[in-house]
């Protein structure tokens, strides 16, 4: 899937293995197949912006612990830059390991409400086996040629 591919491509190119963390989180939010937003998590620095969606979203957790995960920087960055959310925009969240492994990035509790708050439905995530999970119940699976090719080649 041409999203997904491209999702994963940017974020090979914004990854960059860090004694502290020990994964990145990103997230694209895509008009058709257009990327329009792309952000990455940062569990380091606490943001005003992740407060904000805490408290205009009434997620707690956020307020208490105000560190952008990817998609709550993505509804952030999208709600600055278009003022709205467009509910037929899609969302690819996937994840990388320290040693550029894609793992597992089910949107936790807290984005899923957020999400949904802002009717985004279309939401892909990455497994541990490197595949994606779709809004429906099938998995889509990528050649592992292809997780390669796009890992090493940008
Ligand atoms: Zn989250």
């Amino acid at each position: 899937m041409k999203i997904i591919q491209k999702t994963i491509r940017k974020a090979y190119q914004n990854w960059s293995p860090c004694k502290e963390i020990r994964c990145w989180h990103y997230c694209g939010a895509f008009d058709g197949t257009k990327l329009i937003c792309f952000t990455q998590n940062n569990p380091i620095k606490t943001h005003a912006g992740a407060y904000r969606i805490g408290e205009n979203f009434n997620l707690p957790k956020y307020k208490e612990f105000p560190f952008f995960h990817s998609e709550s920087r993505l509804i952030d960055k999208l709600l600055n830059r278009y003022n709205y959310i467009n509910p037929s925009w899609k969302i690819v969240v996937m994840r990388i390991n320290r040693c550029g492994k894609i793992l597992g990035s089910k949107p936790c509790i807290n984005c899923s409400k957020l999400l949904q708050s802002v009717e985004l439905n279309e939401i892909y995530y990455s497994l541990d086996d490197g595949n994606f999970m779709g809004p429906t119940v099938d998995k889509i699976y990528l050649e592992p040629f292809d997780q390669l090719s796009l890992a090493h080649n940008g």
